[in-house]
């Protein structure tokens, strides 16, 4: 979950943080007081990354910063500073945040901000979070959309990822070919099941050792496709099934 806090008493400039944040695929948590956003980040423990004003009611963003730093090391901040008050971004980095934009900002300099944040901050993360799903030879990011086989980074397109990770969260179980279409293209996809057949042919290309003699996505004869981990029995399994090749 990529989710972000806002800390800003001027409700249009805060609404227009909101607005373009979301668009950009973030959730959002608001505050108009320091006191409120920290009540908010107790609740919210799975905020990274947090938007602090400085200039507020009540204790101010460097203070909110400092108080933020004592609870937790590793939430991203940046603080949104006035053009007018150039100190504010030392005192602010001093106080421990991590970056700064100045007002009036453009919603992609925002964005692009708090993007470099997360992957900044999901980098120093304690690895294997709730993010990752980690099988065998593979590990798969569920924030970054990525797979990794033996530490090297697949390039999958977006359908090859959804399928991937269907297969991944239901280990060793037959998915159907309808079930693969439904979840990952959508039920209002009115296309052919052979699409299904296709991507499976080609993520077997991507991940496979023998593409050829899949050890990892089996073939359930008439009806699917099976995720098995194990490397053993899972080389053995498809041998004769998968010499139909179409
Ligand atoms: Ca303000």
């Amino acid at each position: 979950m990529r989710k972000v806090l806002v800390l800003e008493d001027e409700e249009n400039i805060r609404s227009f943080v909101v607005i373009n944040l979301k668009r950009a695929g973030y959730e959002t948590v608001e505050a108009g007081t320091g006191e409120e956003a920290l009540a908010l980040l107790r609740q919210n423990p799975e905020v990274k990354v947090a938007l602090l004003d400085i200039m507020l009611p009540g204790i101010d963003g460097f203070e909110v910063c400092r108080r933020i730093r004592a609870m937790d090391s590793k939430i991203g901040i940046i603080m949104l500073t006035a053009r007018t008050q150039e100190m504010d971004k030392v005192t602010g980095l001093m106080t421990g945040a991590d970056d700064y934009v100045t007002k009036p900002f453009s919603p992609a300099e925002l964005t692009a901000r708090v993007d470099a944040l997360f992957r900044r901050t999901g980098d120093a993360q304690a690895p294997r979070t709730l993010d990752e799903l980690w099988q065998g030879p593979f590990l798969l990011n569920l924030r970054n959309r990525t797979l990794e086989k033996d530490g090297r980074r697949i390039k999958l397109t977006q359908v090859e990822y959804g399928i991937i990770r269907l297969f991944m969260e239901n280990p060793g179980k037959a998915l159907s070919r309808e079930e693969i279409l439904d979840s990952v293209w959508g039920r209002d996809y009115f296309g052919e099941l052979k699409i299904v057949d296709v991507n499976i042919r080609r993520l077997r290309i991507k991940i496979e050792d023998d593409p050829t003699n899949p050890a990892y996505i089996i073939t359930v004869w008439g009806f699917g496709y099976k995720w098995v981990i194990d490397r053993e029995t899972g080389g053995a399994e498809p041998a004769e099934g998968e010499k139909e090749k179409k």
